[in-house]
């Protein structure tokens, strides 16, 4: 199991996509889902795991910041980011920009050397003073959000727990059928049932650590979806 959620990246993201340009910089979103894995850059919340948070293209050097608006299309200055990071950083930008504060990205900053989870108590912490200014203009430890995460652990400690007394009880299933004590047809039920309860608790895993992958992008024709 993906025991990394939450986790900030150890070196920095180098870009493993090249989009063409697009006149709307919206069309780069379904590029940044594949580029960060499905997860909010900043807070590192899996879009599967709260699919009604409007995740969405954040520009890094803001495009309401009249010097970057040539910017506003360039795949580079473009992460993928949950509706709660993007609206709480909106057009902040360092009046210095020699000392910044800047709020840390995965391409020009290694993450965790500036910001931690914290798997005990469901925070991130924060080991820089750049990790101290992102983690308090994006609320990163929202008591909500601290909520969220501590109990996703919880959930997938428990699914867990399910998926292998499922597993276990598939192999009683079959040891069943083996000694002759339940004929083939309600072997055959029975597994069909397990089988779906295993798939349905291999999804929750899933969606709940952002490692069901995201539709394929080759379905992009133009920047628009064809199904
Ligand atoms: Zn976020």
């Amino acid at each position: 199991m993906n025991i990394t959620v939450f986790q900030y990246p150890k070196s920095k993201h180098t870009r493993s996509l090249t989009p063409r340009l697009f006149k709307r910089y919206q069309t780069y979103k379904r590029y940044l889902q594949h580029e960060f894995s499905r997860t909010c850059v900043y807070c590192r919340q899996p879009d599967s795991s709260a699919p009604n948070l409007n995740f969405g293209v954040d520009h890094y050097k803001p495009k309401g910041v009249a010097k970057f608006a040539h910017l506003v299309c360039d795949y580079q200055n473009l992460y993928y980011c949950c509706g709660s990071c993007n609206s709480r950083k909106n057009n902040d930008w360092p009046v210095n920009e020699k000392d910044g504060p800047y709020i840390v990205n995965p391409c020009d900053y290694i993450m965790s050397q500036h910001l931690r989870f914290d798997a005990g108590n469901g925070m991130m912490t924060v080991r820089s003073k750049f990790g101290e200014y992102t983690e308090e203009l994006l609320l990163l430890n929202d008591h909500t959000q601290v909520e969220f995460r501590k109990t996703t652990l919880h959930a997938l400690k428990l699914t867990a727990k399910e998926l292998a007394s499922l597993q276990d009880q598939k192999a009683q299933l079959s040891k069943l059928l083996a000694d002759h004590k339940i004929t083939a047809a309600v072997h055959d039920a029975e597994l069909n049932e397990l089988n779906n309860e295993i798939n349905l608790t291999d999804t929750l895993i899933q969606n709940l650590t952002g490692t069901k992958p995201p539709l394929p992008l080759k379905k992009m024709r133009f920047g628009v979806a064809l199904s």
